[in-house]
């Protein structure tokens, strides 16, 4: 059984083919890349988007509508994707299923105490349904900051009271976000559901296309799911075959929190990244800006061609390791990486390439025979997994010569292999 499922779904060829797939996509994305201006010293690049992916995505709800709780939280838990949930508190009668949503990573944001028209409201009471909502989540959602805000009816007040207390405000008027938009207080989104512009899965994808094509945002605003009472229902089925749609096209598409997006733009463009020292095998990079940290602490994306004498690079930042990627462009080695704006110096470090299983063969039902191409004495760990979420080591070793050939157990259920190179 672990064999024929093996052969059928042999895991280094999905390691395999995502680590060759990637590149390719980002080298499609970055020739069509523009030369950023800005205080951003060469041959250092800072991603429009996080990972440079092409367009980001939001997917924001509004008016606490019940299955957004029962069926969206969990739809999107399920990839690993984040939501953005706009709260009208006064219509909170328990905030246990917006807690577990915080604590599942999604962002409470604020839609007000009442759902008031903040186009008809005194300058008393427009303060008070933006600060007052703002107070009360943050006391619910002591983990989160609430930092943007969705106006009920999209009728947008005063930006310069609503910028006193948010980063960030939405609207819906049915348009791409530019990459930088030029008014955070009145950032666009498309209405969904059986009374919107976007009903559909291929409405959805549509609207995705268009956000790639202009290297732009596009944020869906969602209400009623099936039979909840909520405003323009949107059919959970083509909810669940748009976030599979999207869940699969990552490498394209950043799917992230209204909120964070904000943050990820505003620290982009405010930032410098300069190198301030250099040597053989380090590089030190400084990523500062003014802005408040409290607020803005979200990793933005780097890269840089490695030195020319170095095969690949691994990065840390204030001695703590963070997320980075080698690959190739063209034929130049590149290392890409996040940090997090004024999180402390930032070091490149000179490393090997990961070692690289392949040649897969059946060599009885206890074991499979493996090759490993890598580097010269580089020390390697092969772990398995059943999902590729929870990995078991299985060995660590030293690559003597460029290639080895291995044997690796076949235990029941354990269908997934990958090599890592061991600092
Ligand atoms: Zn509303």
């Amino acid at each position: 059984m672990v064999l024929k499922a093996f052969a059928r779904r042999f895991p280094l060829q999905e390691m395999t083919l995502y680590r060759f797939i990637l590149p390719v996509a980002l080298a499609a994305v970055l020739a069509a890349w523009p030369a950023m201006a800005g205080p951003v010293a060469p041959p250092y690049e800072v991603g429009t988007w996080q990972g440079f992916r092409t367009a980001a995505i939001s997917f924001t709800f509004d008016d606490n509508c019940s299955n957004q709780y029962a069926i969206a939280v969990p739809m999107f838990n399920a990839k690993g994707l984040k939501i953005t949930l706009f709260t009208v508190t006064s219509w909170v009668s328990d905030w246990s299923n917006v807690q577990d949503a915080a604590a599942a990573g999604h962002e409470i944001a604020s839609h007000t105490v009442t759902h008031a028209n903040l186009g008809g409201v005194t300058a008393v009471q427009l303060t008070n349904e933006l600060l007052n909502s703002q107070t009360t989540i943050n006391a619910q959602i002591p983990g989160q900051q609430c930092v943007t805000v969705a106006y009920p009816n999209c009728v947008e007040p005063s930006d310069a009271v609503t910028a006193t207390y948010y980063i960030g405000a939405r609207t819906c008027s049915g348009s791409i976000i530019p990459s930088s938009p030029g008014n955070f207080m009145s950032l666009s989104s498309y209405v969904c559901g059986s009374l919107g512009s976007i009903n559909s899965l291929a409405s959805f994808i549509n609207t995705g296309n268009s956000a790639a094509n202009t290297k732009g945002w596009g944020v869906f605003l969602i209400h009623g799911i099936d039979n909840d009472g909520g405003y323009s229902p949107l059919a959970s089925a083509t909810l669940q075959a748009t976030v599979d749609y999207f869940s699969t096209n990552q490498n394209r598409y950043w799917i992230q929190t209204f909120g964070n997006v904000v943050r990820y733009i505003r620290e982009r463009n405010a930032s410098t990244v300069t190198q301030i020292a250099s040597n053989d095998t380090t590089l030190t990079v400084q990523v500062t800006n003014t802005l408040n940290s409290a607020i803005y602490s979200f990793p933005i994306t780097l890269r840089r061609p490695v030195p020319t004498n170095w095969l690949a690079a691994a990065v840390s930042q204030n001695g703590q390791p963070v997320g980075f990627q080698n690959f190739v462009l063209n034929t130049t080695n590149y290392v890409m990486f996040d940090v997090v704006p004024n999180g402390g110096d930032v070091v490149i470090s000179r490393s090997v390439p990961p070692p690289v299983l392949s040649n897969p063969a059946a060599s009885g039902s206890t074991g499979f025979n493996l090759q490993l191409n890598g580097n010269d004495g580089v020390t390697y760990a092969i772990s398995s997994s059943s999902d590729l979420v929870s990995w078991s080591p299985i060995q660590t070793n030293t690559l003597n010569g460029s290639s080895t050939n291995l044997q690796l157990p076949a235990p029941e259920g354990q269908q997934f292999y990958r090599a890592q190179w061991v600092p």
